[in-house]
């Protein structure tokens, strides 16, 4: 039996943009070539900065974004999905082993439905359980599960704080006993004080009901303290994936040096040591050729502006996409 719970290989994700009735029609390339394993009752953190791509490789891998080219597989203990081809009955039965946590506590609860109807409502839309009686226990061990008081269930979401919200969320996600959760940044929009409180839920509900977890963040500091293993995403591209502590220790690519560095520190003589990202994240329409992130990095030689990296293993479990990534570890 395999110990992969999902895999993508050679993925990519395109959404060709409308409006254009001349020409060829340009195309977002949100994600390229994504080779990504992810282990049973892993909790796999997925980082990178705003527009490289990690929402829409989530996405894909719960088959909310088209799969343009490549493959996504999904092999659970009874079954095995194909998600390019996934449709009727299977994707219905896909959606129940496969959920989304949001990142917006306050966007993403009906105002108008109480926190029982909220979480019940997975269960009554995928015909889960058969009676009220049914859904009602449900709903009060997944409160219990989530740190929810019985008397909260009674209540709207405006009478809760954000961190009670996200619990509430995070309910919803596990109603239908998921095996495969993606976290898109799910504590971003927190209070620094209740992020803690948070990850060290998703960390426990993971680790008591053996759920894999892919946690997509733009903050390494938070997937440092989270996750097993940490995939580093740059414009629609995979970097650098390494199990957390290698990461750290061994950093290979520049970027992830980069956003390493950029992590705050307390001690005031760490701050020149800060490697500063220059200029934007180049746009996913018209990505430069060779190495994806030769505008931004310092390093770049000529060969970098016309070679695509090679995707591959520097030691067990560390991959990297850079031509010098053993001179610069
Ligand atoms: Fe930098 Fe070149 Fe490595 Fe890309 S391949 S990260 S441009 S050194």
């Amino acid at each position: 039996m395999s110990d992969i719970l999902i895999s993508a290989k050679e993925l990519s994700v395109h959404f060709p943009l409308r409006g254009f009735t001349f020409g060829e029609r340009p195309v977002v390339r949100a994600c390229q070539g994504i080779n990504l394993d992810i282990p049973k009752g892993s909790f796999v953190g997925l980082v990178g900065e705003s527009g490289s791509g990690k929402t829409t490789l989530g996405r894909a891998m719960l088959k909310a974004a088209p799969i343009s080219e490549g493959s996504v597989t999904f092999t659970d203990t009874d079954v095995t999905y194909d998600l390019a081809t996934l449709d009727g009955q299977e994707l219905k039965d896909y959606r129940k082993r496969a959920q989304l946590i949001f990142q917006d506590p306050y966007a993403a609860l009906s105002p108008r439905m109480t926190v029982r109807d909220i979480i019940a409502e997975p269960l009554e839309v995928m015909k889960i359980t058969k009676t009220r009686e049914e859904t009602d226990a449900r709903v009060r061990e997944i409160a219990a599960m989530c740190r929810l008081n019985l008397e909260h269930l009674r209540r709207f979401p405006h009478a809760f704080s954000g961190g009670q919200r996200q619990r509430i969320s995070i309910a919803r996600a596990l109603v239908s006993d998921p095996h495969f959760i993606v976290a898109d940044e799910s504590v971003a929009a927190l209070d620094v004080s209740i992020q803690a409180d948070v990850l060290n839920l998703l960390r426990s509900i993971q680790e008591q009901n053996h759920i894999t977890f892919l946690f997509i963040s733009h903050d390494l500091s938070v997937i440092a303290h989270t996750c097993d293993f940490v995939a580093v995403m740059y414009l629609g591209n995979i970097v650098e994936a390494a199990p957390t502590r290698k990461l750290f220790s061994e950093t290979a690519h520049p970027y992830t040096k980069a956003l390493l560095s950029a992590i705050p520190s307390l001690d005031p003589d760490d701050q020149h040591k800060a490697e500063k990202l220059e200029g934007e994240i180049p746009s996913p329409i018209n990505p430069p050729p060779g190495c994806r992130f030769h505008t931004r990095c310092r390093f770049a030689k000529d060969r970098c502006k016309t070679e695509v990296p090679e995707w591959r293993e520097m030691s067990e479990g560390h991959s990297v996409a850079c031509h010098f990534a053993e001179e610069l570890a």
